[in-house]
């Protein structure tokens, strides 16, 4: 069986206490590859490597590390194909997502901050015939780069490129429960003559390996993607140390349906926006709110649409969604179905979990389930669920669109749907949270910033915000 190993200065290598863990498949609940169940002395050996190769990963100068990462992207884009498959098969994405989505965004993250690294100015402040200020920005040092499962090479890339372009050396933990691109990125660079230390990836569980690094005194910077609970830990042990830190975390958003919006196109976003990879994107939709004068005839419209979704083996082309990433991840989700039942909701449809044959009569999949009834207080409204369910509730005006889509201690991403220019204008002012699509949804910019509010997380990523996080900024001040 395939073993993922840990790729530490340069080299493949197993754990240091021998440990394997076991990789599953999603779509037929089978193991299929050993992982490298690594702890606190292999992040050693990394944060070692990285530190060593510092200095001469600086050196090399912005262009240097430019063409070394390009290099890296070339490298993916050749093997598009095999990334893509490993990452259905790991992940339980339709692979039709992985090749359109996933990997030509893991590869465009390489090439955007190759490419933005070398436009990136430094501020000047000139105080007329007294001084002239210079901003420096030197590379923070060792970066610790920590990366969830639900886009696992797309969101560690979004990670690694920024910090290796800004100068830094990196040490990196995907999620053990979808490590195999990851992986797979590591015989790339080892392929692309990155020079030894400048990037580590060690494999293992989040409260052995991701301590570990958020712990090491030697990694002055996290950047990290997940939970909010495990942002909220990370939080506690790194902010005593003074370390840089940048969490991206939960959500649940909404999308806010006016009368007024193109019902056709809408309809069709709103499918895709609540239902993506198994709706594992933390800027999928999950409360949509609808206008009352549309209400009935969006449910109708949408539940059909949603009915007609194929639930199926992820290798198939045709597959709208496929299975969801682990059995305990997908006893999750069920229990905030019946929870849903419980406080009083009614299932338009879906509601349980879908039994394939063959090999994939043991995989994890869920119908994809529309749930309306429940008022904005109730915990299906107010926790994080992440998988294919959406509530529906109605509104009257923008007061109360606004007052229900503010509702929750989450702020990332909200989508608005209306063909009234002011009020979009108005409703993306005041609603909270990082990021609103008007009329689209995930239309991506990667020079904007990318983050949330309240729970959602601190800080921000993407463009210079991404290159500004990974350096310290020095003001260098001249007497004239
Ligand atoms: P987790 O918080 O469980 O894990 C994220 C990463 O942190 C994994 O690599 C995990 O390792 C690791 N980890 C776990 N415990 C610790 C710890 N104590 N110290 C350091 N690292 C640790 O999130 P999930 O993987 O379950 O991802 C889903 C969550 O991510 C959702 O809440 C989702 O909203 C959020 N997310 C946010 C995004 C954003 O941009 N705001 C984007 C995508 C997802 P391991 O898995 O190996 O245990």
């Amino acid at each position: 069986m395939e073993q993922v190993l840990n790729y530490i200065n340069g080299t493949l290598l197993p754990a240091v206490g021998g440990g394997w863990l076991d990789d599953h498949a999603p779509a037929t609940g089978a193991v299929h590859a050993h992982i490298a169940d690594s702890d606190e002395r292999d992040v050693e050996l990394a944060v070692q490597a990285a530190t060593k190769a510092l200095p001469a990963w600086k050196a090399l100068g912005t262009q240097g590390r430019s063409d070394l990462i390009m290099r890296v992207a070339d490298l993916m884009e050749r093997d598009l194909e095999a990334l893509a498959k490993a990452e259905s098969i790991d992940n339980g994405k339709p692979i039709a997502l992985a090749r359109r989505m996933d990997i030509p965004r893991a590869i465009s993250n390489f090439r955007f901050f190759a490419g933005a690294v070398l436009h990136w100015n430094s501020d000047a402040h000139l105080m007329d015939d007294v001084a002239i200020n210079y901003t420096d920005r030197q590379p923070v040092g060792v970066a610790g780069c920590i990366s969830p499962w639900n886009l696992p090479l797309y969101l560690f890339t979004w990670k690694i490129a920024p910090a290796l372009a800004a100068g830094c050396c990196v040490v990196a933990k995907p999620s053990e429960i979808t490590p195999y691109t990851a992986f797979l990125l590591s015989r790339l660079c080892i392929e692309a003559g990155l020079p030894p230390g400048v990037l580590n990836i060690v494999h293992g569980l989040g409260p052995k390996v991701g301590a570990a690094i958020t712990a090491h005194p030697g990694v002055p910077a996290i950047s990290f993607t997940g939970g909010t609970r495990t942002g909220a830990e990370i939080a506690r042990v790194a902010a005593p140390m003074f370390k840089k830190l940048s969490l991206e975390l939960g959500g649940k958003n909404p999308v806010v349906i006016f009368d007024d919006c193109d019902f056709e196109e809408m309809l069709t976003s709103v499918l895709r926006s609540s239902f993506t990879n198994q709706g594992q994107i933390c800027l999928c939709s999950s409360r949509i709110l609808v206008q009352r004068g549309i209400y009935e005839r969006f449910k109708q419209a949408f539940v059909e649409r949603v009915k007609a979704m194929r639930v199926g083996d992820p290798a198939d082309p045709t597959t709208d969604l496929g299975a969801v990433v682990s059995e305990a991840h997908m006893t999750k989700v069920l229990g905030h179905i019946a929870l849903a039942r419980e406080e009083g909701g009614t299932v338009l449809c879906g509601g349980e979990r879908v039994l394939l044959d063959g090999p994939l009569r043991n995989g994890w999949y869920i119908a994809p389930t529309v749930i309306e009834g429940l008022g904005p207080e109730c915990r299906t409204n107010q926790d994080e669920i992440f998988g294919p369910v959406v509530t529906l509730q109605p509104f009257t005006d923008d007061a109360e669109a606004l007052a229900l889509a503010n509702s929750t201690s989450y702020g990332l991403a909200s989508v608005l749907w209306t063909s009234n220019v002011k009020r979009a204008h108005r409703m993306a002012r005041d609603l909270h949270s990082g990021i609103v699509w008007v009329n689209c949804w995930l239309v991506r910019d990667l020079r904007t910033p990318f983050g949330g509010m309240k729970q959602s997380g601190v800080g921000r990523e993407g463009g210079h915000e991404a290159l500004r996080f990974f350096t310290e900024a020095k003001n260098v001040c001249i007497r004239l």
